[in-house]
């Protein structure tokens, strides 16, 4: 990006800002490290509301949607009693992080902090992890057997890492993204096989990539291959985040380094992003980068030693003529393709925790169905779900947390107030996705329902630009810390 560009950039967010009634020098703080701080606290935040209500909330997960729900609602309704129930001390971790530090950027504990820094006084934090949900009766039960009763139930649990769904690694335990990975980490994280999926997984990730770069470098032709799964996943970018930073690694290593290394994308879906807008930038950003993409290629094995991964390479086929419906029946054609690698990453399958997803309050697919804009369970009307473990059809990411926690708060408020939920604000479907596309690049694609982007300054969304790094890099940490999980934006 050239200075003219930069500056235009500036002066357009500079505009955007003024319009927001925010001042050019807290705009600009937005740039800095604890300048979101100031930003939060200059403008952005948004209305909390007042109330004298009482009732018994309990949040099953204290990540980063738990906690900005029992932070929200302490603010709105002091005499709320709320119960988080979080197992980790570490929980509340700075996942949008660990691409950066796959890329070398970040050094892990950039992206770890405590939980209980981030609690909010007066809650209840239950450290323990929710096994049993008996809806019917408003409770649920503890590892340890201790049964909590509700008034409202609010589950932010997050998704499980299911490594062991793929052939070959020897895993067979779910992990979450930070915690006890020992299970994933004797495999994953050397020889070449990586994924910045969890926090030590990223920290390997650079590891491995150094190595994958210094071989290109000396001359040795490497190939890089990068998975996307068959589920639903937390940060639909990520997959391609890394693989635009292993680019950049290798070009700044120089010309014969990028030169002699192949890099391909291997997802299961059959386009780069689902609104049309980003997908055909991202395909002329592969192109000019020229990173190679094969389409329908879902991961089900790897020969960590041989380091070959194998992959269902699935297509629909004409199958038998259907006599009652006069038409042929489609089939799914499935083609087993060995691909040898130097570096694989591995996006794994991920799944709701089993405790969450088989009980009364799950689904056959195991995420928490509620009702795409009100966030109430389809069945229960006293639980909601929000975060990546609620069961709607839109991305699984924190800015999607980011609107959904008000709606959840407030809708819970309105309840307990007696009023009816639907006159409130709804969950339009936001999400947001800094896809990075190089050291010093980002595209920022954002989105909602309506499936067309929706950007929220008054730029080009399609364009990669810098300014989005330098928000990625330095501001959207702060903005989560003192702005989502205090409650206020
Ligand atoms: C590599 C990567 C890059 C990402 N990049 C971005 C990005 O650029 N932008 C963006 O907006 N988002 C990004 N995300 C996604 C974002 O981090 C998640 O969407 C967000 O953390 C979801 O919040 P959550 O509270 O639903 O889940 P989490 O923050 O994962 O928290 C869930 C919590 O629930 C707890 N839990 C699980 N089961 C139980 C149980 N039975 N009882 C009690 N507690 C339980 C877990 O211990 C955990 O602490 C990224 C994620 C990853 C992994």
């Amino acid at each position: 990006m050239d200075n003219k560009m930069i500056k235009e950039s500036m002066e357009l967010i500079d505009a955007h800002f003024k319009n927001e009634g925010i001042s050019r020098r807290d705009a600009l703080k937005l740039f800095g490290v604890g300048g979101a701080a100031a930003l939060m606290t200059a403008g952005a935040t948004t209305e909390v509301r007042a109330s004298s209500v009482s009732g018994k909330v309990v949040i099953v997960g204290g990540g980063l949607a738990g906690v900005a729900t029992a932070a929200r609602l302490k603010r709105s309704a002091d005499n709320v009693e709320i119960t988080v129930i979080e197992p980790n001390e570490t929980s509340v971790s700075y996942q949008p992080g660990q691409t950066l530090v796959g890329g070398g950027v970040w050094e892990n504990a950039d992206t770890e902090y405590q939980t209980a820094d981030f609690m909010p006084d007066g809650v209840t934090w239950v450290k323990d992890k929710a096994v049993e949900f008996d809806p019917q009766n408003n409770s649920v039960k503890t590892a340890s057997g201790e049964i909590i009763g509700y008034d409202y139930l609010v589950v932010a649990a997050g998704v499980k890492l299911d490594y062991a769904r793929l052939e070959g690694l020897g895993i067979t335990e779910t992990i979450t993204s930070r915690g006890d990975d020992s299970a994933v980490r004797k495999v994953i994280g050397q020889n070449g096989i990586t994924s910045i999926y969890f926090a030590n997984g990223a920290s390997d990730t650079w590891k491995e990539m150094q190595k994958f770069v210094a071989d290109a470098k000396s001359g040795k032709r490497v190939t890089g291959i990068f998975t996307d799964p068959d589920t639903p996943i937390k940060c639909g970018g990520a997959p391609k985040k890394i693989m635009y930073l292993t680019d950049a690694r290798l070009r700044e290593a120089g010309d014969d380094a990028r030169a002699n290394a192949e890099l391909v994308f291997y997802p299961n879906g059959g386009k780069m992003f689902g609104v049309p807008e980003y997908h055909d930038a991202i395909k002329a950003q592969f192109e000019a980068r020229d990173m190679k993409w094969h389409y329908s290629h879902n991961l089900i094995k790897v020969d960590p030693v041989k380091k070959i991964a194998t992959f269902d390479n699935f297509m629909q086929v004409q199958g038998a003529w259907d006599e009652d419906l006069e038409e042929y029946a489609m089939e799914t054609k499935h083609n087993y393709v060995d691909v040898p690698f130097d570096f694989l990453h591995i996006t794994p399958p991920m799944v709701a925790a089993e405790e969450i997803g088989s009980s009364p309050i799950g689904s056959p697919k195991g995420w928490v169905p509620v009702d795409k804009e009100t966030l109430q369970h389809v069945k229960y009307k006293n639980v909601f779900a929000l975060g990546d473990i609620a069961g709607i059809p839109m991305g699984k990411t924190g800015g999607s947390a980011r609107k959904q926690y008000k709606v959840v708060v407030d809708n819970i408020i309105t309840m307990m107030e007696g009023g009816d939920i639907n006159a409130n604000p709804k969950y339009g479907g936001y999400t947001v996705c800094p896809l990075i596309t190089g050291l010093g690049s980002v595209m920022l694609a954002e989105f909602d329902w309506s499936g067309k982007p929706t950007p929220s300054f008054p730029l080009d969304p399609t364009q990669e630009r810098w300014i989005w790094w330098l928000l990625k890099v330095y501001a959207l940490k702060p903005m989560t810390q003192y702005g989502m999980l205090s409650g206020r934006a």
